[in-house]
């Protein structure tokens, strides 16, 4: 490992990330978008560019784009124009990627993140639409195959304003972007089919020096940590290179993650010219204020919002907030439980220490949690009232959620139901007395830990049922007395 931290230089980094928009449709014909199918089964004349095959935009795709836009606070422009972006490859038929350039659907928004407990505003400098292009399918060093299923799926390309300092802030960025995407249903963003990638433009500069240096961008990062990790090791080589004496090319790069390397793909003076120009085929995209107006009302609670809400409305910490706000199913998913329960900070516990904690052995979210939010709370209710111990509690709870299930009547139909009656508690007590003097007399010489032994003994004696605190109290009273 190199030189970690280079205090001598400010690290400055600008993200264009592409989206899939959530549609069933292209965005330009009526194939279906799918992922994983057999290649080219969904393909129309305009996916495969036939002579005289016209574009038809996708009304729906439009609509989550402004959404978007609207959740990173942009301003959303009612008249954009879609571009041609010129340039060869084998898997654009057309010979050009419709986009747009000039006037893009959304400008000059934002998005917070949170970077070491310090919150951090990331300026959005546009969000334009465009179609993606098919897949090169390389076989062995000679055979390229080509599928165009891909071809036309609705995309976002979301351009930050430089503004981010660091790989870790990058990351966060990234997964909150991703967050917010989801929660307003424009998109899925699952990175392993594709559906969120990022260009990741980075640049060094001396520190405290106001102009930006000259960027690399790094292409098409596939997953948070290649993001992160390529970002991190760009920082490096740059800085290395500066320290050298030497100067940074501007260059488009590619990332090995398996080598951890960043390699050159083209030079500047080899820049991609895509004559951009007005798509003849398609008018002006002109959508009506009060159009806009109605995307915004429908937008659902936003993560920030709700997590600020959760943890004034319900006395949360800032940090478990954020945990609940993760994604828009777990955050619904506690609010009924809280509403069912009628507290949420007890909730909220056993969500986070019990519920996500099978989530995360699983590999799984919510979605998979087979018991109802209504049924969990009454589970929570029953520990919180004594009527079940924690312990058996918190195992009925690994039992039944991934598959369901009635705590009440389960509780009832195992004779779970907590001991608590005064006298019953005694006779335990004075019985696990009775029968291991050893353990008295050491706790009489001194040696506080058989109390827990002995309280072991009570608890197996009652099958886990007995209410601890009160045994623990009883048992005191009765060696210390
Ligand atoms: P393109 O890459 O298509 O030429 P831009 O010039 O608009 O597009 O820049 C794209 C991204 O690069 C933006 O996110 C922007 O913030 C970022 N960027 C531009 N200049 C720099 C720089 N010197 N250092 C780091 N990021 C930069
Ligand atoms: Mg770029």
């Amino acid at each position: 490992m190199s030189r970690p931290a280079h205090p001598d230089y400010d690290v400055v980094i600008g993200l264009e990330v592409h989206c899939q928009l959530r549609t069933e449709s292209k965005l330009f014909s009526s194939a279906a978008v799918s992922y994983g199918d057999a290649p080219n089964q969904h393909v129309t004349e305009v996916c495969l560019a036939l002579p005289g095959a016209l574009p038809v935009l996708n009304g729906r795709a439009v609509e989550l784009a402004i959404r978007a836009g609207l959740a990173l606070d942009c301003k959303i422009h009612p008249t954009s124009v879609f571009a041609r972006k010129n340039y060869f490859y084998p898997d654009l038929p057309k010979g050009y990627q419709i986009s747009q350039f000039e006037e893009p659907v959304c400008t000059g928004g934002r998005l917070d993140i949170l970077v070491g407990g310090e919150r951090k505003r990331i300026g959005i400098t546009r969000i334009h639409m465009e179609e993606d292009a098919g897949k090169s399918i390389h076989e062995g060093a000679v055979t390229t195959q080509v599928d165009l299923n891909r071809s036309g799926v609705p995309l976002v390309e979301i351009v930050s304003e430089p503004d981010l300092r660091s790989a870790e802030e990058v990351g966060a960025y990234l997964r909150t972007l991703r967050q917010i995407l989801r929660y307003v249903g424009a998109s899925d963003a699952d990175m392993e089919k594709g559906q969120l990638r990022c260009d990741a433009n980075v640049s060094l500069r001396p520190h405290g020096e106001t102009t930006l240096g000259t960027r690399r961008e790094i292409k098409n990062l596939n997953s948070f940590r290649n993001a992160q990790a390529a970002v991190k090791t760009e920082i490096e080589n740059q800085a290395n290179l500066l320290d050298d004496g030497g100067t940074v090319i501007q260059a488009t790069v590619g990332y090995d993650a398996d080598a951890d390397r960043i390699f050159v793909m083209r030079t500047k003076e080899n820049a991609d010219d895509y004559r951009y120009f007005p798509d003849p085929d398609l008018i002006p995209l002109v959508v009506p204020e009060e159009r806009i107006a109605e995307i915004r009302s429908a937008l659902p609670e936003l993560p920030a919002a709700r997590a600020d809400r959760f943890a004034s409305e319900y006395g949360l910490k800032v940090d478990d907030a954020a945990v609940l706000t993760s994604s828009r199913e777990l955050a619904d998913w506690f609010e009924s439980a809280a509403s069912a329960h009628g507290t949420g900070k007890a909730v909220a516990n056993w969500i986070i220490r019990d519920v996500l904690s099978a989530l995360n052995d699983r590999d799984v979210d919510i979605d998979a949690v087979a018991l109802s939010p209504d049924a969990f709370a009454a589970l929570v209710k029953m520990s919180d009232d004594g009527r079940v111990t924690p312990k058996n509690a918190r195992d009925l709870l690994q039992e039944i959620l991934f598959d369901g299930g009635d705590p009440e009547a389960l509780v009832q139909e195992r004779g779970l139901e907590a001991v608590s009656d005064t006298g019953e508690l005694e006779a335990l007590v004075d019985a696990a007395i009775a029968s291991n003097p050893q353990a008295v007399e050491s706790f009489a010489a001194g040696d506080k830990k058989s109390l827990n032994f002995l309280m072991g003994q009570v608890m197996k004696q009652s099958q886990g049922k007995a209410d601890p605190g009160s045994v623990r109290e009883i048992l005191a009273r009765k060696l210390g007395g």
